[in-house]
Formats: C-alpha cells, structure tokens, sequence
C-alpha cells in the first residue's frame, strides 16, 4: 500500500476578524482527513492552526505538531489537537522538520510567522532544493496584494514568471485539494 502523503500547513496563530478564516481553516482541515492525507504543522492549539489541526484528527489524519521548547506552553496547548507532539530545539529544527515531513505547503492568512514560512519554502523551490507542491489559501482575497508584490518582483526582473506559477493560488479550500491531488513536479529553471 502507497504511503499516506502529508500536508504542512502554515497559518495565523491568532483567529483574524472574518468569520471566513474560520470557516475556511475548518474546512481545509476536514478536507485533508477526508482525501486521506496526513498534516504536520506547527504545533499547539491556538489560532487557525489549532482549528486546520482538530479538523484534520477529527476526519482522520493523523497530526504531527512542531512545537519549539520556548512555545511548549499551556497557553498554545490549551487543548490536545495532535495525535503527536514533537518539542524541537528552536524555530530552525522546526521549520526544517516540518519541511521535511511535509509533502506539500498550504499557507492559509496568517501574520508575520506564516509569512517566514511560506517565504521559505518558496524560496527554497526556487533554489531546487525541492519540487514540491505550494498552495496559497486566498481566503477573502487576503493574499492578492501578496500576489501583486510577486508580479512586480517579475515585471521588474527580480523573479521568473515560471518561479511564480511553480505555486498555485487557489480561492477556496475544495481548490487546495484539487490541486494537490492532481499535482505532478516540474523542474525549475536553474537560479544562479
Ligand atoms: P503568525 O502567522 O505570526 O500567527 O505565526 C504563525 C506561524 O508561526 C505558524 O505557522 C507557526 O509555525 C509559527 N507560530 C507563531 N506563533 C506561534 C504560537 N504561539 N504557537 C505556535 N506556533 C506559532
């Protein structure tokens, strides 16, 4: 039998103020359970994260949270979400751990944390360090002014358009799932 494949997800540690962040990180958690995909994800029980997590264990994944010593506190673990905890040194094993494990990124709103993760793993594809799939939740639109940013970086020459479609931008969670089942890797061009 083919090895579950698993999903990292990054997001906001808080709840943001629409109802549709909400909404829209349960259902994606629910979805990855049902289309039998494992998550791995940051770790405790706050924010959009903790919400994609419980979902996800609810239908079915099993769910791997990432916590650095410094966040292993009863305030991000208010609750169990996970069916494994891992407490890593610091934000660097962390992050390369979930990266590890991941086998596809899906960035939901989120602050500044979630904005360092999916810079990396973004960054990271176009270095070939990996060729694997990576999805921007564009719930409400949240990430379009992100999205502008990025077609600058290529009208201006800072960015290769085909760096910029390697990621899919998808409007409703249903989009994430599609993507991801039918996603195949391709070679980027070489960054010098
Ligand atoms: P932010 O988007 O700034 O809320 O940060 C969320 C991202 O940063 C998550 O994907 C986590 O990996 C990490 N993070 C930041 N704060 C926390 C926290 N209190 N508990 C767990 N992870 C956090």
């Amino acid at each position: 039998m083919e090895k579950k494949k698993t999903i990292c997800t990054f997001s906001g540690s808080s709840l943001g103020q629409r109802e549709a962040y909400t909404r829209d990180a349960a259902l994606l958690g629910r979805l990855i359970g049902e289309n039998n995909f494992d998550l791995v994800y940051g770790g405790g029980a706050i924010g959009l994260m903790g919400i994609v997590a419980d979902e996800a264990k609810k239908h079915g994944s099993f769910v791997l949270g990432v916590l650095p010593e410094s966040m292993n506190k009863k305030e991000v673990r208010v609750k169990n979400v996970e069916s494994e905890l891992l407490i890593v040194k610091d934000m660097h094993e962390r992050k390369r751990t979930m990266y590890q494990r991941g086998d596809f990124f899906v960035a939901l709103p989120g602050g500044i944390g979630t904005f360092e993760e999916l810079m990396e793993i973004f960054t990271w594809k176009q270095l070939g360090y990996h060729k694997k799939g990576i999805v921007l939740l564009n719930t409400e639109n949240y990430y379009s002014s992100l999205i502008q940013q990025f077609e600058r970086a290529v009208s201006d020459g800072f960015l290769k358009e085909e760096v910029l479609s390697s990621i899919c931008v998808a409007q409703k969670p249903e989009d994430v799932l599609s993507y991801i089942n039918g996603y195949k890797e391709e070679k980027l061009p070489e960054k010098i």
